[in-house]
């Protein structure tokens, strides 16, 4: 039975729940009905913050400042110099709010103080790394086409684009987007999870305290279907840019497809980590342990299957066994805890589910399994899953909790094979001291991301995103700013042009 750890509380005395309001045309101000939503903490059952419970007339009201805002040029008239120091102030108003960030992103999901403020200091870094492409954005020019043509490749921003973003990782998400949109020139209508608004309406604040002008970055708060619907088809947004469940993201697509809006998605995953026998073994269990209980396992990239060689996988699984054992679960603001609470009982259920459908289809739990008692009730003891098979549901879907499917191999090529068949492609690991083997696997491996020798390392110079259905374009890398571009062709001719059908000489 996996304890729970009980955590000084007294951060929280005198505790009073953020009270966020939208962000429209530069006001702040509560929906149009006035219905507000209370988000209780999963950990700690307080309220962490309370929202505008939005509805479709918000969200057309922030679109058509958004339009009103870009149609205007207000935001394009910046130069890239001025966009790039505005960025970098609202960069350092974000480390000046950090703590605060950080509890609230504890509070709303559950998930370590530790770790939140980590998530919040990588944030500072995302926004500083947007301001360094927002001087480099340019086209291109062709000085080769003849002696008449001269030819200009231009980058002009995309126009009105609206991030729709989940709860497991809110600030973290939204800056992957935003200060990349905003170096492009666009206008944004924002939409974070019901559940987890708060850090985005504190983004607002900081926005609006930097000088960015009023209806270039629009925030509406509430339930998906209800203020998320306009902002994928209504005709004066040019772009979705959304993050969050495959299910919701195909929905998105087909909405966005049926008016050919440009459409970015980053969606879920099931992630193997390959492990071969002449690994670094005691570095591939600490980071498969790692890489499935991070974040409680809610977490696109988690690596929520381990698919281990034959010749040393009874010894691998007894080693992850005992180090998922030692994993510390409870209260999330105790320093030591690595797994917080799940976001709400749905997500739970989902996880009681997968468990239960790995039983039912043979598979055996060898730790974990089971919810720990404690806090609210919604924690999950670290989870591993044996006897996996690729076909189970268990190797299949993602489950999004701290739950690890293992599955066996005996050469390379049945490796590979297992790694790709799912319906995913978001990341994958490798492990071996092979180069050869780590080269050959990475190539051939269909995710958007392959760790060789390590897991979940992220820096904002490289691209990331999914193959098959764990996504569509990519996000961070220097091609970060131009996703938010159109290209628009400009040829000049020099000089006299020939006429097209009667010479003026004949
Ligand atoms: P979700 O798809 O339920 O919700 C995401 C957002 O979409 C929320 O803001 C929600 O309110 C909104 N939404 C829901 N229905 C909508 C609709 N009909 N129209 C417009 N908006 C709508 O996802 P979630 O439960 O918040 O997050 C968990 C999922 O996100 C997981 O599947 C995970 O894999 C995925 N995810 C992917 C990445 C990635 O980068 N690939 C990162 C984080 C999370």
């Amino acid at each position: 039975m996996t304890t729970f750890l009980t955590a000084d509380q007294s951060v929280l005395n005198g505790y009073r729940p953020y009270h966020g309001t939208m962000l429209i045309n530069g006001e702040f101000r509560d929906s149009v009905g006035g219905k507000r939503i209370d988000r209780i903490g999963p950990a700690h059952g307080i309220i962490a913050g309370t929202y505008a419970d939005g509805s479709a007339e918000d969200a057309l009201l922030a679109i058509s400042a958004a339009r009103r805002a870009f149609d205007e040029g207000t935001w394009t008239a910046f130069t890239a110099k001025e966009r790039a120091e505005l960025l970098l102030k609202i960069a350092d108003g974000i480390a000046q709010r950090s703590e605060e960030m950080a509890i609230i992103e504890c509070l709303e999901t559950g998930k370590p103080l530790a770790q939140a403020r980590g998530e919040v200091s990588g944030c500072v870094d995302l926004w500083r790394y947007a301001a360094s492409l927002a001087r480099t954005l340019h086209g291109e020019s062709y000085n080769t086409l003849g002696d008449q043509m001269l030819g200009l490749v231009l980058r002009q921003p995309v126009g009105v684009v609206s991030m729709i973003t989940p709860w497991n990782f809110p600030i973290w998400i939204l800056s992957q987007k935003l200060p990349f949109a905003l170096a492009a020139g666009c206008t944004v209508v924002i939409k974070p999870s019901e559940f987890t608004s708060g850090t985005t309406l504190m983004l607002g604040e900081i926005l609006t305290d930097a000088g960015v002008p009023a209806g270039v970055v629009n925030i509406v708060t509430g339930l998906g279907t209800n203020v998320g619907s306009p902002l994928v088809d209504h005709d004066d947004v040019d772009m979705v840019s959304f993050t969050g469940s495959t299910r919701v993201g195909r929905h998105i697509a087909a909405e966005a497809g049926r008016k050919l809006k440009k459409v970015s998605l980053e969606l879920g995953g099931k992630n193997p980590q390959i492990i071969f026998p002449d690994c670094d073994f005691d570095a591939a269990v600490d980071a498969v342990v790692f890489g499935v209980y991070f974040n409680a396992g809610e977490c696109c990239n988690s690596g929520s299957r381990v698919l281990v060689h034959q010749d040393i996988a009874e010894k691998f699984t007894r080693a992850v066994v005992e180090k998922a054992r030692r994993v510390k679960v409870g209260d999330p603001l105790h320093p030591e805890v690595r797994v917080g609470s799940i976001i709400n009982d749905n997500q739970m259920a989902v996880i009681e589910d997968a468990i239960r459908s790995a039983r039912e289809d043979g598979a055996e739990i060898l730790l974990g399994g089971e919810r720990v008692t404690g806090g609210q009730g919604l924690f999950m003891a670290p989870t591993v899953v044996g006897g996996v098979k690729a076909e189970m549901q268990i190797a299949q879907e993602e489950v999004f909790g701290p739950v690890l499917a293992i599955l066996t191999f005996a050469d390379y090529q049945e490796a590979i094979n297992i790694a790709n068949n799912t319906l995913y492609g978001l990341s994958a690991a490798v492990w071996s001291k092979d180069i050869d083997i780590c080269l050959e696997a990475a190539r051939k491996i269909n995710a958007g991301t392959v760790w060789v020798n390590t897991f979940l390392d992220g820096t904002p110079e490289l691209p990331f995103g999914g193959f098959k259905q764990s996504g569509l374009g990519r996000e961070l890398g220097k091609s970060a700013v131009e996703d938010y571009t159109e290209q628009k062709t400009v040829q000049l001719h020099i000089g006299a042009r020939t006429n097209w059908w009667i010479n003026n000489a004949s």
